[in-house]
């Protein structure tokens, strides 16, 4: 073969797949079912982007990508799917754009609107796990809440000034805890990155944990379930907290599937 000669597409996806079945841990098995993983996820900004990159260029099969914000100039430092030229433009609408280009094979669904947890539910029933990327307490909630009717693993992403903050709820378990076990709606406080500002990487670190979590569930490898993972970027130290199911959670305490 010539430089010339372009990859067929099993030939492509093949070399795309490659370095992952070399790890003893993911192997072809592994690999072939990240293939077939299908995603749902909650926000196209600075976690949602690179979670969205790093899964389409892992060659998962389907994307379904949610956001009803339009692309701004704040946002391209660290929105990195989105381009000077679609500010303007649908965010969700802008990473199906950028997503086709990089990597033409991943079949993505752009929902240019905001979510609540019936639609969310609606769309979970399609895709094999959900990873919220949203930054807003009401639609981490929502997708709590439909991720747990829909029994889907959860994964919450988020990163604000040099702070990662990543969780994973496998609501396969009967005894996972859920988000709001470890974030009681009563005590909602919303800070955006547009009000205390973020150092442009560490929400691509935040996004990337994320997809990290979502390709290691799909092959059978541990993940962070029941657990919150805390990474302050300003000194690198890390937490990992273990959560709790708490008897007395408003969203999961009272389901009689889950006593
Ligand atoms: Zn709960």
């Amino acid at each position: 073969m010539t430089c010339d000669t372009p990859l067929s597409v099993i030939d492509l996806k093949a070399a795309r797949g490659s370095r992952h079945a070399l790890l003893r841990e993911v192997g072809q098995s592994g690999q072939h079912r990240i293939e077939a993983l299908r995603v749902l996820i909650l926000g196209a900004g600075g976690v949602g982007c690179p979670a969205a990159l790093y899964l389409a260029e892992a060659g998962i099969a389907h994307i379904t990508i949610a956001d009803s914000d339009k692309v701004e100039a704040s946002n391209l430092a660290r929105q990195t799917l989105h381009t000077a030229e679609r500010i303007g433009t649908n965010k969700a609408q802008s990473a199906k754009i950028e997503l086709a280009r990089l990597a033409p094979a991943v079949d993505v669904c752009a929902i240019p609107e905001w979510v609540d947890e019936e639609k969310i539910a609606f769309l979970a029933q399609t895709c094999d796990i959900v990873i919220d990327c949203t930054d807003n307490f009401k639609t981490r909630h929502a997708a709590n809440r439909a991720a747990l009717r829909c029994r889907k693993p959860l994964i919450t992403a988020s990163a604000i000034r040099y702070s990662v903050q990543t969780a994973f709820f496998d609501f396969s378990q009967k005894d996972s805890p859920c988000y709001a076990c470890a974030f009681p709606e009563d005590d909602e406080l919303d800070v955006k990155a547009s009000a205390v500002g973020i150092l442009s990487p560490v929400a691509g670190i935040a996004g990337m944990i994320a997809a990290e979590e979502a390709l290691k569930w799909t092959a059978g490898l541990k993940t962070l379930a029941g657990s919150l993972l805390v990474l302050d970027t300003l000194t690198w130290e890390m937490q990992r907290i273990h959560l709790a199911r708490m008897p007395n959670c408003r969203s999961c305490g009272c389901r009689a599937d889950r006593l």
